[in-house]
């Protein structure tokens, strides 16, 4: 696999003209690299967005930075735009992971080097590195907040003392999205012993990735499936004790659900990802349970690294070659750590490493 990087990366600078990649002669200044992002409704991608941009701009890097807006034809013809450009590589956070099979070949074959960014991007051969984090590990650190939050386990792992039986509701992501199989197969794993002994019960019975998907990822979409579930399967009085969220704002979506439907000081325990301001808000005013926090500034410094790689004609470092298969190939991958914040964790993770102010996470709705 290094020696196909390395072949990849070498072809990337053996090229002329547009997208050739960087060759001993091209200074920073001349180089520009592309970075597709998906769409500025989460603040996640904002962040993203601006620290890749940031830290190429930092080192003397030309930064084309689009948004797509969740469309997935303005993210291909944006894409497309930066190769005839001239862009030298690309970085892309993909809408629907398989949707660029055509813009990955242009950029192959005009020798631009291909970084996946978070998402890994599926059905081609043409995607050179990928860098995320342990995606299946977020999944099992939500089924674990979800089972710690519910008592059912304690943080060290060892058993908690409520034993259930718990109602509970199944969400996944967006079922273009690679993470969002990588998050529901880890929290599923998770679960399903507690499913298995009766300590779970997912009342509605939808239980499936295809039943339980939101498709772009839309709170509002959450939103409408949690009031569908409350009135199909909850109608007889029963409560529901926990849902499994795999994103911030779906989480949000879920809440208001719940909270149009009385919920109060018996919310559920919901989890979610990303620490997005808003849900951190709610965690810490005890309405969330829980989030994943995944440091974006440490995936854009990866990304800018592998980028770097490839300008300087070099392979860029993997930390793991077997997870990633993109369906024509395993793609070497940089994958970082995640952790888990309850409301105790917001100060020691996210105020003191400095990604949010004490001010930020305390102020008014
Ligand atoms: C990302 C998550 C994010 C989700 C929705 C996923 O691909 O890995 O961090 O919550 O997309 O934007």
């Amino acid at each position: 696999l290094g020696s196909a990087v390395l072949a990849l990366s070498m072809a990337a600078c053996s090229g002329e003209g547009a997208g050739s990649g960087g060759n001993d002669s091209d200074k920073p200044g001349d180089l520009t690299i592309g970075v597709s992002m998906p769409t500025q409704t989460s603040e996640r991608w904002i962040a993203d967005g601006n620290s890749v941009k940031e830290k190429l701009e930092a080192k003397g890097y030309k930064v084309d930075l689009q948004y797509a807006g969740d469309d997935i034809p303005t993210q291909s013809q944006q894409v497309d735009q930066m190769i005839t450009r001239g862009a030298d590589v690309l970085i892309i956070a993909a809408i629907d992971g398989t949707a660029l099979s055509g813009q990955l070949q242009a950029a192959a074959d005009a020798k631009i080097p291909v970084i996946a960014y978070d998402r890994l991007i599926r059905d081609s051969p043409n995607v050179d590195f990928y860098v995320s984090f342990d995606n299946y590990k977020v999944g099992v650190a939500q089924a674990t907040a979800l089972l710690v939050g519910l008592g059912v386990q304690n943080k060290d792992g060892s058993k908690g003392n409520a034993s259930g039986p718990f109602n509970i509701e199944l969400f996944a992501g967006s079922l273009d999205d690679n993470n969002a199989h990588f998050f529901f197969n880890g929290a599923m794993d998770t679960l399903k012993p507690f499913v298995d002994d009766g300590t779970l019960k997912v009342k509605s019975g939808q239980t499936k990735i295809e039943q339980v998907a939101i498709l772009r990822w839309q709170q509002e979409a959450a939103q409408k499936r949690m009031e569908d579930l409350l009135t199909s399967s909850y109608n007889d009085g029963g409560k529901v004790a926990g849902v499994l969220s795999p994103y911030d704002g779906l989480s949000r979506g879920i809440i208001t659900a719940l909270q149009n439907a009385g919920y109060r000081g018996d919310m559920p325990v919901v989890t979610g990802q990303d620490a997005e301001i808003a849900s951190v808000k709610l965690i810490n005013d005890g309405v969330q349970s829980s989030t994943i926090f995944k440091d974006t500034r440490l995936l854009a410094e990866q990304a800018v690294v592998a980028g770097e790689s490839f300008l300087q004609d070099k392979s860029p470092e993997a930390n793991d070659t077997e997870t990633y298969n993109n369906g024509v190939k395993v793609v070497p991958s940089y994958l970082l750590p995640v952790q888990t914040v309850f409301k105790d964790d917001i100060k020691p993770v996210l105020i003191d490493s400095g990604y949010f102010t004490a001010e930020e996470v305390a102020s008014g709705q």
